[in-house]
């Protein structure tokens, strides 16, 4: 199978959907080692692109991520807007003038979503940040591609690795962004975004085939 624009549009909803369920448990992990703001960021942001897309609904694919960039970057603040903008940004890119993704282009998508993060973050992996979860995902997405998986394997595979990679910063001091401050007091939580990251790529796993 291959993801049209529909699919697309159906993940952002479940996205959106699944930030307002679970703004508080975000903003409770983010309370921890933040200010306590991630939920509440991801689930304005989300609402804001849901509003957006009701209105109209953008002709291409690569237009409704560009779209979903453009709320974020001026809704969400904090780190996590630049970030998550400069995610869609890039995926919009990779998937310039296609009609619908295959296997191939889906994987290419979060990659660049991926390399986006870590050009405007710097963060590398271990540094208890969102990268934690996506750069395993990633990783195991690619050699799942490469063994002829389809499109739901993949993404599951990929999923598992970001929730793994979510659990692995708990014992991971931080070394970007707000957590940092807090050196090793930041040990012993599960970074916010590296949850928030996990939860858009278990949406694509649950919807896309
Ligand atoms: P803020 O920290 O400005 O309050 P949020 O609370 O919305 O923003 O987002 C915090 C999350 O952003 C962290 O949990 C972490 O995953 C992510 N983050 C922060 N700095 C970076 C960075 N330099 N690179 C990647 N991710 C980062
Ligand atoms: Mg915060």
């Amino acid at each position: 199978m291959a993801v049209s624009r529909d699919h697309l549009l159906h993940w952002i909803a479940s996205v959106q959907q699944i930030y307002a369920r679970g703004k508080q448990y975000l903003t409770d992990l983010d309370s921890a080692i933040g200010d306590a703001d991630h939920g509440i960021n991801m689930d304005r942001g989300f609402t804001a692109v849901k509003m957006e897309l009701d209105k109209s609904i953008p002709e291409s694919i690569d237009c409704v991520l560009k779209t979903v960039a453009a709320i974020l970057i001026n809704t969400v603040g904090g780190a996590s807007g630049p970030l998550y903008g400069t995610f869609f940004l890039r995926a919009a890119a990779a998937c310039a003038g296609k009609i619908e993704l295959n296997v191939h282009d889906v994987v290419a998508m979060f990659e660049a979503g991926l390399d986006g993060i870590v050009q405007r973050g710097k963060a590398q992996q271990n540094d208890k940040t969102m990268v934690d979860a996506w750069a395993p995902a990633v990783s195991v997405m690619k050699q799942a591609l490469q063994n002829g998986n389809s499109i739901k394997s993949i993404l599951q595979q990929g999923a598992s690795a970001a929730k793994e990679g979510m659990k692995n910063t708990i014992p991971m001091q931080a070394r970007k962004g707000r957590a940092s401050y807090l050196g090793e007091r930041s040990i012993g939580h599960q970074d916010p975004g590296a949850t928030s990251s996990y939860w858009i790529l278990q949406q694509a796993a649950d919807l896309w085939e």
